[in-house]
Protein backbone atom coordinates (compact mmCIF):
# COMPACT_ATOMS: atom_id res chain seq x y z
CA UNK A 1 0.00 0.00 0.00
CA UNK A 2 0.98 3.37 -0.85
CA UNK A 3 1.95 5.13 2.27
CA UNK A 4 0.38 8.85 3.10
CA UNK A 5 1.43 11.52 1.82
CA UNK A 6 1.28 14.59 3.79
CA UNK A 7 0.71 18.70 3.09
CA UNK A 8 4.02 19.38 4.08
CA UNK A 9 5.52 16.75 2.51
CA UNK A 10 3.95 17.37 -1.15
CA UNK A 11 5.25 20.62 -0.95
CA UNK A 12 9.06 19.62 -0.55
CA UNK A 13 8.31 16.93 -3.61
CA UNK A 14 6.48 20.11 -5.60
CA UNK A 15 9.32 22.47 -4.84
CA UNK A 16 12.09 19.94 -5.93
CA UNK A 17 10.39 19.56 -9.46
CA UNK A 18 10.05 23.25 -9.95
CA UNK A 19 13.57 24.08 -8.17
CA UNK A 20 15.49 26.68 -10.98
CA UNK A 21 11.98 28.18 -11.91
CA UNK A 22 11.00 31.63 -11.19
CA UNK A 23 9.06 31.02 -8.11
CA UNK A 24 9.41 27.25 -6.90
CA UNK A 25 7.50 28.13 -3.16
CA UNK A 26 5.40 30.26 -4.42
CA UNK A 27 4.08 28.00 -7.49
CA UNK A 28 3.98 25.05 -5.12
CA UNK A 29 1.99 26.62 -2.88
CA UNK A 30 -0.42 27.75 -5.56
CA UNK A 31 -0.66 24.64 -7.17
CA UNK A 32 -1.51 22.48 -4.02
CA UNK A 33 -4.37 25.03 -2.66
CA UNK A 34 -5.97 24.71 -6.21
CA UNK A 35 -5.48 21.18 -6.31
CA UNK A 36 -7.37 20.72 -2.52
CA UNK A 37 -9.30 23.44 -3.49
CA UNK A 38 -8.51 25.55 -0.41
CA UNK A 39 -6.30 28.69 -0.33
CA UNK A 40 -2.58 28.94 0.81
CA UNK A 41 -3.09 29.83 4.52
CA UNK A 42 -4.76 26.36 4.18
CA UNK A 43 -1.48 24.43 3.80
CA UNK A 44 0.32 26.32 6.46
CA UNK A 45 -2.96 25.45 9.06
CA UNK A 46 -2.36 21.86 8.41
CA UNK A 47 0.67 20.61 7.00
CA UNK A 48 0.13 16.81 8.27
CA UNK A 49 -3.17 16.96 6.24
CA UNK A 50 -2.95 14.27 4.18
CA UNK A 51 -4.92 15.16 0.84
CA UNK A 52 -7.39 13.04 -1.28
CA UNK A 53 -5.83 10.08 -3.37
CA UNK A 54 -7.37 12.56 -6.45
CA UNK A 55 -6.47 15.54 -4.94
CA UNK A 56 -2.61 13.94 -4.83
CA UNK A 57 -3.28 13.37 -8.48
CA UNK A 58 -4.70 16.74 -9.83
CA UNK A 59 -1.07 18.49 -7.89
CA UNK A 60 1.11 16.40 -9.48
CA UNK A 61 -0.30 16.47 -12.77
CA UNK A 62 -0.26 20.59 -11.98
CA UNK A 63 3.32 20.42 -11.28
CA UNK A 64 4.80 17.73 -14.38
CA UNK A 65 2.73 20.41 -16.75
CA UNK A 66 4.54 23.15 -15.05
CA UNK A 67 7.70 21.44 -15.23
CA UNK A 68 7.66 21.51 -19.19
CA UNK A 69 7.36 25.43 -19.21
CA UNK A 70 3.53 25.83 -19.54
CA UNK A 71 3.35 29.37 -17.84
CA UNK A 72 1.38 28.93 -14.42
CA UNK A 73 -1.43 30.88 -15.10
CA UNK A 74 -2.06 28.46 -17.87
CA UNK A 75 -2.35 25.85 -15.82
CA UNK A 76 -4.54 27.47 -12.97
CA UNK A 77 -6.50 29.16 -15.66
CA UNK A 78 -6.67 32.47 -13.73
CA UNK A 79 -4.33 35.31 -12.49
CA UNK A 80 -4.56 38.22 -10.37
CA UNK A 81 -3.93 41.15 -11.97
CA UNK A 82 -4.47 44.55 -9.55
CA UNK A 83 -7.81 43.88 -7.67
CA UNK A 84 -9.33 42.08 -10.19
CA UNK A 85 -9.11 37.96 -10.10
CA UNK A 86 -9.01 37.23 -14.49
CA UNK A 87 -9.51 34.34 -15.94
CA UNK A 88 -6.88 33.79 -18.68
CA UNK A 89 -6.41 31.04 -21.57
CA UNK A 90 -3.81 29.96 -24.18
CA UNK A 91 -5.18 32.76 -26.43
CA UNK A 92 -4.25 35.57 -24.32
CA UNK A 93 -0.94 37.00 -23.01
CA UNK A 94 -0.67 36.44 -19.03
CA UNK A 95 -1.26 39.47 -17.11
CA UNK A 96 2.17 40.61 -15.77
CA UNK A 97 2.76 43.11 -12.88
CA UNK A 98 4.53 45.38 -15.13
CA UNK A 99 1.46 46.31 -17.22
CA UNK A 100 0.13 47.57 -13.57
CA UNK A 101 1.75 51.06 -13.88
CA UNK A 102 -0.22 51.29 -17.35
CA UNK A 103 -3.60 51.58 -15.66
CA UNK A 104 -2.02 53.37 -12.46
CA UNK A 105 -0.84 56.07 -14.91
CA UNK A 106 -3.83 56.01 -16.96
CA UNK A 107 -6.30 56.78 -13.53
CA UNK A 108 -3.65 59.46 -12.07
CA UNK A 109 -3.01 61.34 -15.64
CA UNK A 110 -7.05 61.80 -15.96
CA UNK A 111 -7.87 64.85 -15.15
CA UNK A 112 -11.17 64.07 -12.55
CA UNK A 113 -12.19 60.99 -10.91
CA UNK A 114 -15.82 62.10 -11.13
CA UNK A 115 -15.69 63.06 -15.55
CA UNK A 116 -17.33 60.58 -17.62
CA UNK A 117 -14.19 60.00 -19.94
CA UNK A 118 -14.42 57.92 -22.88
CA UNK A 119 -11.43 55.38 -23.33
CA UNK A 120 -10.12 52.62 -25.50
CA UNK A 121 -7.57 50.08 -24.78
CA UNK A 122 -5.93 48.28 -27.62
CA UNK A 123 -4.81 44.91 -27.74
CA UNK A 124 -6.74 44.13 -24.31
CA UNK A 125 -6.11 40.24 -24.11
CA UNK A 126 -7.57 39.47 -21.10
CA UNK A 127 -9.35 42.55 -20.55
CA UNK A 128 -6.59 43.51 -17.26
CA UNK A 129 -6.37 47.17 -18.49
CA UNK A 130 -9.40 47.81 -19.74
CA UNK A 131 -11.41 45.76 -16.82
CA UNK A 132 -9.31 47.33 -13.84
CA UNK A 133 -9.39 50.83 -15.33
CA UNK A 134 -13.21 50.32 -15.50
CA UNK A 135 -13.82 49.20 -12.14
CA UNK A 136 -11.92 51.99 -10.95
CA UNK A 137 -13.32 54.45 -13.15
CA UNK A 138 -17.57 53.10 -12.90
CA UNK A 139 -18.68 56.74 -14.57
CA UNK A 140 -15.93 56.28 -17.27
CA UNK A 141 -16.94 54.27 -20.59
CA UNK A 142 -14.32 51.69 -21.71
CA UNK A 143 -14.01 50.27 -25.19
CA UNK A 144 -12.02 46.63 -24.84
CA UNK A 145 -10.32 46.51 -28.47
CA UNK A 146 -8.54 43.20 -29.91
CA UNK A 147 -8.25 41.52 -33.17
CA UNK A 148 -8.54 38.33 -31.58
CA UNK A 149 -12.22 36.92 -31.51
CA UNK A 150 -10.87 34.22 -28.77
CA UNK A 151 -9.53 37.07 -26.87
CA UNK A 152 -12.50 38.84 -26.63
CA UNK A 153 -14.33 35.57 -25.49
CA UNK A 154 -12.25 35.50 -22.45
CA UNK A 155 -12.10 39.36 -21.78
CA UNK A 156 -15.84 39.20 -22.13
CA UNK A 157 -15.78 36.49 -19.34
CA UNK A 158 -13.89 38.55 -17.38
CA UNK A 159 -16.02 41.44 -17.33
CA UNK A 160 -18.78 39.83 -16.47
CA UNK A 161 -17.64 37.81 -13.57
CA UNK A 162 -16.60 40.96 -12.17
CA UNK A 163 -19.61 42.62 -13.40
CA UNK A 164 -17.84 45.50 -14.93
CA UNK A 165 -20.86 46.70 -17.52
CA UNK A 166 -18.91 50.34 -18.35
CA UNK A 167 -16.70 48.00 -20.89
CA UNK A 168 -17.70 47.77 -24.50
CA UNK A 169 -15.75 45.36 -26.53
CA UNK A 170 -15.16 45.80 -30.24
CA UNK A 171 -13.24 43.80 -32.66
CA UNK A 172 -10.74 44.89 -34.87
CA UNK A 173 -7.04 45.44 -35.98
CA UNK A 174 -6.55 48.60 -33.43
CA UNK A 175 -9.07 51.05 -34.19
CA UNK A 176 -9.48 50.13 -38.30
CA UNK A 177 -13.01 49.18 -37.33
CA UNK A 178 -13.91 51.18 -34.07
CA UNK A 179 -16.71 53.06 -34.59
CA UNK A 180 -17.06 54.38 -31.42
CA UNK A 181 -17.21 58.14 -30.18
CA UNK A 182 -14.47 60.41 -29.97
CA UNK A 183 -11.87 59.18 -27.45
CA UNK A 184 -10.60 61.05 -24.30
CA UNK A 185 -7.38 58.77 -24.04
CA UNK A 186 -6.12 55.69 -25.68
CA UNK A 187 -4.22 53.22 -23.81
CA UNK A 188 -2.51 50.39 -25.22
CA UNK A 189 0.13 47.23 -23.88
CA UNK A 190 0.92 46.53 -27.54
CA UNK A 191 3.39 43.54 -28.80
CA UNK A 192 6.58 44.86 -28.53
CA UNK A 193 8.90 42.40 -28.09
CA UNK A 194 10.88 41.88 -31.50
CA UNK A 195 10.76 38.96 -34.08
CA UNK A 196 14.16 37.84 -33.57
CA UNK A 197 13.91 37.47 -29.89
CA UNK A 198 15.14 33.87 -28.28
CA UNK A 199 12.14 34.34 -26.22
CA UNK A 200 10.03 33.04 -28.64
CA UNK A 201 11.60 29.77 -28.80
CA UNK A 202 13.50 29.29 -25.49
CA UNK A 203 11.21 31.38 -22.79
CA UNK A 204 7.45 30.41 -21.13
CA UNK A 205 6.78 33.00 -23.56
CA UNK A 206 6.81 30.27 -26.84
CA UNK A 207 3.18 29.48 -25.16
CA UNK A 208 1.98 32.64 -25.23
CA UNK A 209 0.22 34.15 -28.48
CA UNK A 210 2.76 35.38 -30.97
CA UNK A 211 0.09 37.94 -31.94
CA UNK A 212 0.28 39.51 -28.65
CA UNK A 213 4.17 39.51 -28.19
CA UNK A 214 5.81 40.24 -31.89
CA UNK A 215 6.51 43.30 -32.62
CA UNK A 216 8.36 42.86 -35.76
CA UNK A 217 11.69 43.46 -36.61
CA UNK A 218 12.35 46.65 -34.23
CA UNK A 219 9.82 45.58 -32.06
CA UNK A 220 7.99 48.91 -32.48
CA UNK A 221 5.58 47.85 -35.18
CA UNK A 222 2.68 48.44 -33.43
CA UNK A 223 3.06 51.90 -32.29
CA UNK A 224 3.38 53.08 -35.78
CA UNK A 225 0.20 51.77 -36.94
CA UNK A 226 -1.75 52.63 -34.01
CA UNK A 227 -0.62 55.74 -33.78
CA UNK A 228 -1.19 56.27 -37.58
CA UNK A 229 -5.28 56.00 -36.85
CA UNK A 230 -5.03 57.57 -33.22
CA UNK A 231 -6.08 60.98 -35.12
CA UNK A 232 -9.21 59.81 -36.53
CA UNK A 233 -10.32 58.70 -33.06
CA UNK A 234 -8.33 60.83 -29.95
CA UNK A 235 -10.34 64.37 -29.15
CA UNK A 236 -7.93 67.11 -29.52
CA UNK A 237 -5.87 67.58 -26.04
CA UNK A 238 -6.73 63.90 -25.54
CA UNK A 239 -3.77 61.43 -24.43
CA UNK A 240 -2.20 58.12 -25.41
CA UNK A 241 -0.26 56.22 -23.08
CA UNK A 242 1.99 52.66 -24.23
CA UNK A 243 4.01 49.86 -22.27
CA UNK A 244 6.85 49.29 -24.21
CA UNK A 245 10.26 46.95 -23.72
CA UNK A 246 12.48 48.47 -21.27
CA UNK A 247 14.95 49.65 -23.78
CA UNK A 248 12.14 51.59 -26.26
CA UNK A 249 11.28 54.56 -23.99
CA UNK A 250 13.11 56.59 -26.65
CA UNK A 251 11.93 54.99 -29.43
CA UNK A 252 8.32 55.33 -28.61
CA UNK A 253 8.77 58.84 -27.34
CA UNK A 254 10.10 59.40 -31.11
CA UNK A 255 7.66 58.02 -32.85
CA UNK A 256 5.10 60.01 -30.75
CA UNK A 257 6.77 62.99 -31.80
CA UNK A 258 6.98 62.13 -35.35
CA UNK A 259 3.07 61.51 -35.57
CA UNK A 260 2.28 65.14 -33.96
CA UNK A 261 2.07 64.26 -30.07
CA UNK A 262 3.62 66.53 -27.62
CA UNK A 263 4.69 66.34 -23.98
CA UNK A 264 6.01 62.66 -24.63
CA UNK A 265 7.35 61.58 -20.88
CA UNK A 266 8.15 58.06 -20.32
CA UNK A 267 7.47 56.79 -16.24
CA UNK A 268 9.71 53.59 -14.98
CA UNK A 269 8.22 50.43 -13.40
CA UNK A 270 9.30 48.71 -9.82
CA UNK A 271 11.97 47.60 -11.41
CA UNK A 272 13.27 50.99 -12.40
CA UNK A 273 12.92 50.32 -16.03
CA UNK A 274 11.09 52.23 -18.57
CA UNK A 275 7.94 50.99 -18.98
CA UNK A 276 5.61 53.41 -19.68
CA UNK A 277 5.41 56.34 -22.40
CA UNK A 278 2.52 59.14 -22.52
CA UNK A 279 2.14 62.32 -25.04
CA UNK A 280 -0.74 64.66 -25.63
CA UNK A 281 -2.37 65.26 -29.10
CA UNK A 282 -2.53 68.98 -29.19
CA UNK A 283 -5.72 70.90 -28.62
N1 LIG B 1 6.65 42.22 -21.19
C1 LIG B 1 6.33 41.17 -22.10
C2 LIG B 1 7.47 40.17 -22.21
O1 LIG B 1 8.59 40.57 -22.21
C3 LIG B 1 5.98 41.68 -23.48
C4 LIG B 1 4.60 42.21 -23.51
C5 LIG B 1 4.23 42.78 -24.84
O2 LIG B 1 4.84 42.52 -25.90
N2 LIG B 1 3.24 43.58 -24.82
O3 LIG B 1 7.23 38.98 -22.27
Amino acid sequence: MMSAVTVAELLREGRRALAGGDAPVFETELFLAAAIEGSRADLFRAPEHVPAASQIERFRDFIARRSTGLPAAYILRHREFRDLDLIVTPDVLVPRPETELLVEQTLALADAADAPLTIADLGTGTGAVALTIAHSRPLWTVYAVDISTAALDVARANALRHRCTNVAFSQGNWLDAFNGPPLDMIVSNPPYVTTDDPAFSTGETRHEPRLALDGGPDGLDAYRAILTQAENHLKPGGRILFEHGALQGEAVRRILADHGFIEPATVKDLAALDRVTHALRPA
